[in-house]
């Protein structure tokens, strides 16, 4: 599968990813990782990304049109990738579909999960997340077995420096003002499905139903 997922930070884009991953192999490509992991590598990547980050607004589109340039042309992509937090501007889709074209590859779909903004701000304040290997916790309702470690790896579960809630209403306000209007954009291109759904099984159903997998 090659989907873009849309969705508010919390709307569930990395989980429902990891779940398709499973399906068929394809590939997660999340931009907010492979940021984080730059950061933490202290890569000149991470220095020019950070500030931003943790104050909760974008990236430049540059960087991370070139973060994505680069990616997309790796191997790991042949059995399909799943555009997680990418793009997330118009510019960026504009150079993305761009990109596509000159890859000679087309999208199968663009999922806009939608979920209400009580249930996101909700889920953003309890999400933890492990430092090391990316995986999702939940303090309320899938906490790691042991407080602050990481029952897959190991490593430190923590609450991320953009999940203050400063930070996160900040990110709303930005996604709804850069990234929401790419709804309309996808529409326009006819690639757009909208699932309402708070639960990730439920969003992979009406997936697999759209695109009679
Ligand atoms: P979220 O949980 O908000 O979806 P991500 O992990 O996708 O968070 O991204 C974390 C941060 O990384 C964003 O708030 C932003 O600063 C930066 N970022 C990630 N992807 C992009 C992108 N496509 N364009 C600009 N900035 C990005
Ligand atoms: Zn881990």
């Amino acid at each position: 599968m090659k989907l873009i997922l849309l969705g508010a930070p919390g709307a569930g884009k990395g989980t429902v990813a990891k779940l398709l991953t499973k399906m068929d192999g394809s590939v997660q490509i999340s931009t907010g990782d492979i940021l984080r992991a730059a950061v933490a590598a202290g890569t000149e990547l991470g220095k020019k990304a950070e500030a931003a980050m943790k104050a909760g607004d974008l990236v430049s589109d540059d960087l991370i049109m070139g973060i994505m340039g680069e990616r997309l042309k790796e191997d790991d992509c042949k059995n399909g990738y799943l555009l997680d937090g990418f793009p997330r501007t118009i510019p960026q889709a504009e150079a993305l579909k761009v990109l596509l074209a000159d890859m000679g590859e087309t999208l199968d779909a663009v999922v806009n999960i939608d979920v209400p903004r009580d249930v996101i701000l909700d889920r953003l304040t309890t999400r933890r997340t492990c430092t090391d290997c990316g995986e999702i916790y939940n303090v309320k309702s899938n906490p790691p077995k042991v407080e602050g470690v990481c029952d897959k790896c190991g490593g430190p579960v923590v609450q991320r420096d953009d999940e203050t809630e400063e930070a996160i209403s900040n990110r709303l306000d930005v996604y709804n003002e850069k990234t929401a209007p790419l709804a309309g954009f996808y529409e326009k291109e006819g690639m757009l499905l909208t699932v309402e759904a708070t639960s990730s099984d439920d969003v992979i159903n009406a997936i697999k139903e759209k695109l009679g997998k």
